[in-house]
Formats: structure tokens, C-alpha cells, sequence
């Protein structure tokens, strides 16, 4: 059951054999079974994933089932589901029942989907190693003394030990990438727009984007036009036709022409990284697509200027908790002052203060100019290599991180070099390209993403080309051994 593909277990549903009732039962027992070893769920909705898959089968019985009805999955816990706890990984919103539904979260529920959790993240989706959560880190099932990336980690982790056979992530910096490369999925972040964002915690608004995490590119090809689409509630949503993604999978790749960056192959790439990129560009070579060098130059500005921008937008969306009008309140506050502080201060974990305190000075009178004006013109200058690029090229390739998943710990004193990791990934984030993630190997036991990144808006061209791979190759069905048993 657990590498049955998406199109498998709807056939499966349609045929009988198997009902939305029974197939959401096998997801929450493997969650039983194995979430104490991951702490990849947060939350875990059994009654509401039940009701939903009674629900689904008798839409499937009644002949109105649509492509997903039916098929379990979970939600990053940054997206507000009504009725159920959402925490964004933070003691802040700890008790914070949603009391309204992400318009993602509508769409798949509509679309039939069983919600079987909300998954667990870094704080605000600040991170990119999963330590970050009050609700404790996130193991990756490859190596459980390894994290699973950040911050979607918790959903990165439960399909990679296929808790769930799809999940929802955002991604800001990088978070649906490079989770799905430590964690040997297949992750897609699509163009800035593409999915609203209306009803997801906000952390930097003008960078979040959701996205989908699945085993395969067909996966989230399914889940990622199930999600898409212009919503009113969302002044960023861009009015584009959504294309049936999953139609779009089968085109030749004769002639495409693919670039590569020679930033992202520069120091302080892993040299075990880099081979299995090389050997994934072969592949593609012999697929029929041409290898063509290409330069970003202002690739290594990408860091410094997101840690201006992110943390400037945050510092104002995170003022919205202020121990007031919802969220976690102190003890006892002598006035107003110390409930403010004591409630904002207890509330928060150490790297959400850290960026609050980086925003707020760089936005203050003075500094504005010095740096956060500066830092938006070099998002420019980054959008601007992008687009002189893609006259060269059809679509971009590249690393996703600089090295595989690294052991628990490892950088939690060193929130620099934990920025690092990010570094091939921040600046598409900058000019809202859409990028993924693709299972393209292993280095020392650990999984490599491969990064696919695409032009605004051509996440369909992306996802066939991550597709031709996947039926060539078959990296992204390795499943890690601890948690491959079938029950
Ligand atoms: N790691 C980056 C950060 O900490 C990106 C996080 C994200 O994409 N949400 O901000």
C-alpha cells in the first residue's frame, strides 16, 4: 500500500479494493506506529479523517468521485483548519483553534482529500533544520539522529516514511525544497500567486508561497492542481488559467535546453552533492535535453538580502501577537507594558525573537534606507539575472543544498551557517520563480535533491521534466528501511 502512487490508490477506491474508510485507517495506524520515532505530526485529526473518508465513499459509490476523493493526506501546521489546533510550531499559538479554513485547506477538502494531521514545522516556519518547534524536532526517517530539514520537515518526514502518501508545505527561503531533498521526496514550490495564501500563518508575506510534497512528480502534480488558483481573499493570488498539471506529463524533452548556474557549483558545494547532480544532468543529456552554462551573478547577495527583507516583513506580521487578541498571554502582568512583554517574550522561541529584533532595526528611521530599501533593489538585480537567463535557457538546474541532512545539534549554536543552507534555494523565493525538489541520489547514505527551477507560472513544464526523470530512474521509490514494512 505504501508505494502505491496517487492514480494507484484511486483505482484501488474505485475498483472496491480498498475503501477511503480502510485506507485512512492503515495511514493513522502507521502514525501510531511510528510518529513517536519521527515527531513529524503535531496534531493527528482521526475522528475528522474518518468522518471525511465516510463522507468520500459515498461519493465514490454515488459515481461523483474526483481524482483525489478519497485519498488521505496532511496539512503543514501553518495552514488554518477550522475547528483544529494550529500552532505554527510555536508556544504563541499553542491552544489556538483556527476558527476559519485556509482556502488550500478548502480546496482539499473539497476536492474529498481525508485530513489525517497537521504536521510539525519550525516556528513560524523560521528554519530550515526543524529544531526550531516548540513541539520538539523532527527526525528524518533516513537517520534518526539526522534532521529532515526545515521548516517543512514535518511533512517532508511523514511522506518520506509515507505516513501519509501526500502533505501540504510552504516555502519562503526554501522550506518545501530543501526538506524534500534531506528527506528523499519530491517537493514543489510553485510561482509566487499560484496557490493563496489566504488563511496560511504569514512570515514573510511578499516570499511564502504553499506548495506540495508527494513521493513522486505525478504526486504533486496531482496535489498541486488540486490546491492552485486565483482567490479574491489573497491580493497577491494571480488570475492565471491552472493547467491540468498531471495531463502535462508525458512531453518529450527533445531539445530542451537546461542551464546551468556556475554559482551553484562553486565552493562550498559537497563534492558528494555534486556528483550525483552530474549524474542526473547525464541523464537528462540522454533524454535528449541540452546542458548549457549559464551565470547568476548576483546569486551570492541572494543570503544577506533575505535576511533583511524576511525578517523586516516578519517583524511587522508577528506584531499581530501580542498576548491581546489571541495567542498565548503571560501570568498575572503587572500592567499592560510587562503583559506585552512577558507575553511576546515567553510566547516566542529564540530565532523568531532574533528575527523580530533584526526586522524592527532594519526597518527603523534611519536604517530603512541603509538597508531595507537596499536589500529590495538587489532583489531586483537577482529577479533581473533570472530573466536574462531564461532568454538562454528553457528551464534551470542546480543542487538544492550544499550538503545532505546533518545531524541534530550540529548548528543549532550557528544560526549563520544553518542560513548557508538555503543558499541555492533563497533566491527564487526573491523573484517568485517556482522550483522542486527531485530524488536524485545519495551521498554518504543520505538523500540529494536535484533543484529544478522554472520560469513564472511554467510549473507544468517543470513537473513533466521531474516526471521524465522518475520514469527513467527510480530514486525518488527508494523508501527509508526502517519504515518500509508492510503491516
Ligand atoms: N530557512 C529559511 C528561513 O529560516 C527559509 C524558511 C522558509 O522557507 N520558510 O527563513
Amino acid at each position: 500500500m505504501i508505494n502505491k502512487s496517487l492514480k494507484e490508490l484511486k483505482e484501488g477506491l474505485a475498483s472496491g479494493e480498498f475503501s477511503s474508510v480502510e485506507l485512512t485507517r492503515f495511514f493513522l495506524e502507521r502514525i501510531k506506529q511510528f510518529n513517536d520515532d519521527l515527531n513529524a505530526f503535531i496534531s493527528v485529526t482521526e475522528e475528522q479523517a474518518l468522518a471525511m473518508a465516510k463522507a468520500a465513499d459515498q461519493q465514490i459509490a454515488a459515481g461523483n468521485a474526483g481524482k483525489l476523493t478519497g485519498i488521505p493526506m496532511a496539512h503543514k501546521d501553518l495552514f488554518c483548519t477550522d475547528g483544529v489546533l494550529t500552532t505554527c510550531g510555536s508556544r504563541m499559538l499553542e491552544n489556538f483553534i483556527a476558527p476559519y479554513d485556509a482556502t488550500v485547506v478548502e480546496k482539499l477538502n473539497a476536492a474529498g482529500m481525508p485530513m489525517l494531521g497537521k504536521t510539525n514545522m519550525d516556528e513560524f516556519a523560521m528554519g530550515s533544520s526543524n529544531e526550531n518547534s516548540y513541539f520538539g524536532a523532527v527526525k528524518n526517517p533516513w537517520d534518526l539522529e539526522r534532521v529532515p530539514g526545515g521548516s517543512s520537515g514535518g511533512s517532508a518526514a511523514a511522506v518520506a516514511a509515507r505516513l501519509t502518501p501526500v502533505a501540504t508545505g510552504t516555502d519562503t527561503g526554501g522550506s518545501i525544497r530543501q526538506p524534500a531533498s534531506f528527506s528523499g521526496v519530491t517537493g514543489i514550490k510553485p510561482t509566487y500567486g499560484r496557490v493563496s495564501r489566504y488563511g496560511m500563518v504569514a512570515y514573510a508575506s511578499s516570499l511564502d508561497q504553499g506548495g506540495a510534497f508527494g513521493a513522486s512528480a505525478e504526486d504533486c502534480a496531482l496535489l498541486l492542481e488540486a490546491m492552485s488558483g486565483f482567490d479574491e481573499r489573497d491580493s497577491t493570488s494571480v488570475d492565471v488559467a491552472v493547467p491540468d498539471f498531471s495531463a502535462h506529463l508525458n512531453e518529450p524533452l527533445q531539445g530542451l535546453r537546461i542551464g546551468l548556474p556556475k554559482e551553484y557549483f562553486e565552493e562550498g558545494l559537497d563534492s558528494g552533492v555534486a556528483a550525483v547532480i552530474e549524474t542526473a544532468l547525464q541523464q537528462y543529456k540522454k533524454l535528449g535535453a541540452e546542458i548549457i552554462d549559464i551565470s547568476l551573478p548576483n546569486t551570492h547577495l541572494a543570503i544577506p538580502a533575505y535576511y533583511v527583507v524576511a525578517p523586516a516583513e516578519a517583524s511587522s506580521n508577528l506584531s499581530r501577537f501580542d498576548g491581546v487578541r489571541y495567542g498565548y498571554r503571560c501570568e498575572d502582568p503587572k500592567d499592560l507594558t510587562d503583559m506585552y512583554m512577558r507575553s511576546r517574550g515567553e510566547g516566542f522561541g529564540a530565532e523568531v525573537k532574533r528575527r523580530i529584533m533584526t526586522g524592527t532595526y532594519a526597518l527603523s528611521a534611519g536604517y530603512y534606507d541603509a538597508y531595507y530599501l537596499k536589500a529590495q533593489k538587489i532583489r531586483r538585480l537577482i529577479s533581473d539575472d533570472f530573466k536574462q537567463a531564461f532568454k538562454q535557457v528553457d528551464v534551470i538546474m542546480g543542487p538544492v543544498a550544499p550538503e545532505t541532512a546533518f545531524k541534530i545539534g550540529e548548528k543549532s549554536d550557528d544560526p549563520i551557517s544553518m542560513y548557508l543552507s538555503d543558499i541555492y534555494t533563497i533566491a527564487l523565493n526573491l523573484a517568485g520563480l517556482p522550483g522542486m525538489s527531485v530524488p536524485a541520489g545519495t551521498s554518504n547514505n543520505m538523500p540529494v535533491g536535484l533543484q529544478i527551477i522554472g520560469n513564472y507560472f511554467e510549473e507544468a513544464k517543470m513537473l513533466n521534466l521531474a516526471h521524465q526523470y522518475q520514469q527513467a530512474t527510480d530514486w525518488h521509490r527508494q523508501t527509508p528501511a526502517s519504515f518500509s514494512g508492510e503491516q
